[in-house]
């Protein structure tokens, strides 16, 4: 009996043991530093297919994915901050046409372009952002000096253009930002809603499947710094076609941007109205500091799960505090990069 009884605490003993390693061993996994510094990026999500796109087209887009996040990588490797090196991996897709950002932004119902955009710093929990404005060159670096330079977090229109040539941020005229390619697809919407009216079809046609696949290229990155220091920020012209106003989520902090040290950094693309109502920049870093779930559960759970319940259509990128890093869409594809400490760099369009 005595020898039962032994042999019984010793099992107690032994399994008790190897739960705990269990625990631990779990435990170290979401805790294991996996990167010391690392940067992602994106390039707006939608109905990108590989059948729509030429070789050409997409040896640019890639190249041009590359270019930018290599300055962020480079800038980061130097021991640099976050914020700079999400702004500077920002500004050179603002400046490409490829995006809808900066130069090449979609159009306005009143064929003007308005830019939206927003930065946040995941140390202090500041943040700036600024919508709908017309002529300045960098909304993004315009977002920041309003976080580091103003009592604000948020401006809008003329105010925010006077409070960027206050500060002496580049001022362009507003043609600077148009290109043919936005022009004419705003055209093609422009047509089908006259089509639509004509037919007094008063479906909204806002929204059909040709104006979402029209308004692909919103720009964001978020890095980590070998400081630990988290930032994000996203860059958009919006969405083609849009009137009175209209803001979608790139410069609403929570849905469009995110970042937080304790947690993670976000940067989202896709169907703004869907991502403000989910509040996904934020609820992914909720969902890591109150459910205790790593970046990928949690980007899964609100852009497949939540988001797609809702109708929404797009993806984020997101970074954590230790450097893992997660591409979630749930559309064709979204342009998308990024980079380790190791400088191993990944580059992709389509879904795989
Ligand atoms: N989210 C942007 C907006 O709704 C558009 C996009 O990311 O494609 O303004």
């Amino acid at each position: 009996m005595k020898k039962i009884i032994t042999l019984l605490s010793l099992l107690i003993v032994f399994l008790g043991c190897k739960n705990e390693t269990k625990n631990s061993s779990e435990e170290t996994q979401t805790n294991i530093k996996k990167n010391k510094f690392a940067i992602i990026i994106h390039g707006g999500a939608g109905t990108i297919l590989k059948k729509n796109m030429s070789d050409e087209k997409e040896a640019a887009y890639k190249s041009k994915l590359e270019d930018a996040i290599k300055i962020g990588y480079t800038i980061l490797k130097n021991g640099g901050t976050s914020q700079e090196a999400v702004m500077k991996t920002i500004q050179v897709m603002e400046e490409s046409p490829l995006f809808n950002a900066g130069k090449g932004a979609v159009f306005t119902h009143e064929e003007k372009n308005e830019l939206d955009a927003s930065f946040m710093d995941g140390k202090t929990l500041n943040a700036g952002a600024v919508a709908g404005v017309t002529n300045v060159k960098s909304p993004i670096e315009l977002a920041i000096k309003i976080m580091t330079d103003s009592d604000h977090v948020m401006l809008s229109g003329s105010g925010a253009s006077e409070f960027a040539k206050e500060k002496g941020l580049e001022i362009v005229d507003p043609s600077y930002f148009y290109t043919e390619k936005r022009f004419k697809s705003l055209q093609r919407i422009k047509d089908k809603e006259k089509t639509a009216l004509d037919h007094d079809d008063k479906k909204a046609v806002f929204y059909d499947a040709d104006i979402k696949n029209s308004k692909f290229g919103t720009v964001g990155c978020v890095a980590l710094d070998k400081n630990g220091n988290i930032a994000a920020g996203t860059s958009t012209g919006g969405m083609t076609n849009k009137r009175w106003g209209r803001i979608g989520d790139a410069p609403i902090i929570g849905s469009g941007t995110y970042a937080n040290n304790k947690t993670c950094g976000v940067s989202s693309t896709g169907w703004g109205e869907y991502f403000i109502r989910s509040q996904v920049a934020y609820d992914i870093s909720a969902q890591m500091e109150y459910q205790q779930k790593t970046l990928k559960e949690a980007t899964k759970d609100v852009i497949q799960n939540k988001l797609t319940k809702l109708g929404g259509t797009g993806g984020v990128v997101a970074l954590d505090k230790n450097g893992n890093m997660s591409f979630e869409f749930n559309t064709a594809g979204m342009y998308r990069a990024s980079m380790d400490d190791k400088g191993n760099l990944i580059l992709k369009i389509y879904k795989e």
